[in-house]
Order: C-alpha cells, then sequence, then structure tokens
C-alpha cells in the first residue's frame, strides 16, 4: 500500500502513515489532503482521491524525540550512496573503529562504505593503515531525516521536505536502492 506524507499543522513533516490510516485522518476531518497521488479509492459508497501529502488541521506538540534513528537507508543517504574511503558505489556499512575494538553502533563511527574497503580495512583502525574519511561522519539534523529513514519516498513530498535539513540527501536519494 503507498505511504503518505503527514505534516503538522506548522508544515512541519511529523511521519509516514500508510494511505488508509491518512484517509482515516482526512475523512474524520483532522487533516487535509495537500497532495494528492492521481489514484482513487472505491468503497461501496464513495470514491475518494488518494492523498499523498495531508496536514494536520490541529498543531501536534512532539516530544523530543532524540537523534535521527541509524538505518542503513538513512545511513546511505547522509553518505550519498558512496564509499567514505574510496568514493566507489557503497555497498555496505563499516564502522570506523571496529565493533570488535569497542567501536559503537552510532552515527559517529558508520560510513557507507564499497565491499572492497570494507574487506580490505576489516578489523582494523584508520590509522593502522594510513587511511582517511573524506569527511568525519556526524548524526544528520533535520526532521526530514527521520522521513528519509522509513525509507517511503514519492517525488510530491520533495518540496515539504526540503525546508527541513535534507536538501543534499534528496538530491541524491533517488540514485540510491539500498
Ligand atoms: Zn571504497
Amino acid at each position: 500500500m503507498p505511504h503518505v506524507l503527514v505534516l503538522n499543522a506548522s508544515y512541519e513533516p511529523l511521519g509516514v502513515v500508510p494511505l488508509r490510516r491518512a484517509l482515516v485522518l482526512v475523512l474524520e476531518n483532522k487533516a487535509v489532503a495537500l497532495e494528492e497521488s492521481g489514484a482513487y479509492m472505491h468503497s461501496a459508497t464513495v470514491t475518494v482521491s488518494a492523498p499523498s501529502v495531508v496536514r494536520l488541521k490541529r498543531f501536534v506538540r512532539v516530544p523530543y524525540r532524540g537523534p535521527v534513528p541509524l538505518t542503513r537507508r538513512a545511513l546511505f543517504a547522509r553518505d550519498g550512496g558512496r564509499c567514505m574511503y574510496c568514493g566507489g558505489v557503497a555497498t555496505s556499512v563499516d564502522h570506523v573503529i571496529p565493533r570488535s575494538r569497542g567501536g559503537q553502533h552510532v552515527w559517529d563511527n558508520v560510513v557507507a562504505s564499497c565491499r572492497r574497503c570494507n574487506h580490505v580495512k576489516a578489523d582494523r583502525h584508520l590509522f593502522e593503515i594510513g587511511w582517511r574519511l573524506r569527511h568525519k561522519p556526524a548524526p544528520p539534523t533535520g526532521l526530514a531525516w527521520r522521513i528519509i529513514g522509513t525509507g517511503h519516498r514519492d517525488p510530491r513530498w520533495l518540496p515539504y521536505l526540503q525546508p527541513y535539513g535534507a536538501d543534499d540527501a534528496l538530491a541524491r536519494i533517488d540514485g540510491i536502492s539500498a
């Protein structure tokens, strides 16, 4: 089932929900459709246009949600789908400080990597092999990253996500199938 981007009344991206859930929000008058997908949903009695973006009518206060969840998809988006050692096409996730040597699975210690670099580096520190990172890894910031991390995407969402911190990643993400 397609997914729908949900915006707060303030237009901040809140999350992604299945189409059925978004339709319920609209039919219960809790949200309005801002963009339509072009598809139609039929029931016994009504036909409604399927939304691709909805905006809540009432502002929802969102508690602080902590760092952007570290997912493979979000990581590949952060690193542009490129190996952070050689710049080749990334296919795997590498721990800069190897897990076997105390490295943690956190944004500051993971990078997208090609299979070859990951294999060559194995469980060594960078200084041991004289490698350098192309960029220092850091947690991504911005609400749009929570949407990217879900793995759902729709070109109609872009104008609503671009103001929220993921401009570069969004531009690159279509080439990424991680
Ligand atoms: Zn590489």
